[in-house]
């Protein structure tokens, strides 16, 4: 599998990120959840009342636990019934919320033994988005595992949102070359990184979350790729200013 990874300094592929993945069967395993694990945010700022808007297959309980408040409040706050009755794209008040934190399910599972870096290659998105995008391709929704937002369309900047087929633990539709989507995390930012570099929350996000996604699956950072990078893989995806150096010292310790 090794041999599917070109060095970061082969030739830039053309431009267009061009996903091309086939229908996805239906859930592999259900697993166990391990322990969560909070991403505290680098400054502390006040609670205050915010606006959630529902990502596909988020719950009440994972929504609670993001914003550090009840299940509870938010019916109340909402005049909800039925916790169970979310709506994906429901606006929700969260009362006295504390700063947004990123809670990263993490599954037993001997799958997964690569991880694919992707960007958008749009400007704007979040993970209600691309399942939408992802739809209208024929795929299962969101073809990627995680969607990292850049602060457009509701989300903040360096969101980390988990995908339906994370939770599910389904192989991917992120990159069909050399058969990562059987052995590959893909996570991917909002952005056009061969416009614009990344933001720094979205950097300092995706550094989080590939190590902590490293550590508990044993992958080594050589296998932490570019989707570019994987041999057959016609794109420039994550872009072509990805600042791919810096990110591979962060992840190398
Ligand atoms: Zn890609």
């Amino acid at each position: 599998m090794l041999a599917c990874v070109l060095s970061s300094c082969a030739a830039p592929k053309k431009a267009i990120e061009t996903p091309i993945d086939s229908p996805i069967p239906d859930l592999i395993q259900q697993t166990t959840a391990a322990p969560l694990k909070p991403f505290i945010p680098p400054q502390s700022l006040p609670r205050t009342s915010t606006i959630h808007e529902v990502a596909p297959l988020e719950t009440l309980w994972r929504i609670s636990k993001m914003y550090d408040v009840t299940q509870q409040e938010i019916m109340h706050a909402n005049s909800l019934s039925d916790p169970n009755a979310l709506k994906v794209g429901q606006k929700l008040v969260i009362p006295a919320a504390a700063p947004l934190k990123s809670f990263i399910p993490l599954y037993p599972n001997t799958r997964w033994k690569f991880i694919v870096v992707h960007h958008t290659a749009s400007d704007i998105g979040n993970a209600r988005l691309v399942n939408l995008w992802h739809k209208k391709r024929g795929w299962e929704g969101i073809g990627y595992h995680f969607i990292i937002d850049n602060g457009t369309v509701g989300k903040g900047d360096g969101q980390i949102e988990i995908s339906p087929r994370w939770i599910k633990q389904m192989k991917g539709a992120h990159c069909k070359a050399c058969d990562m989507n059987e052995v590959a995390i893909g996570v991917s930012l909002v952005g056009n990184f061969s416009k614009t570099l990344p933001s720094a929350p979205q950097m300092d996000s995706l550094v989080f979350l590939i190590r902590e996604l490293m550590k508990y699956y044993h992958i080594p950072a050589q296998n932490v790729i570019g989707h570019r990078n994987v041999l057959g893989a016609n794109t420039e995806c994550p872009g072509t200013k990805f600042p791919w150096e810096k990110f591979k010292k962060q992840i190398s310790y």
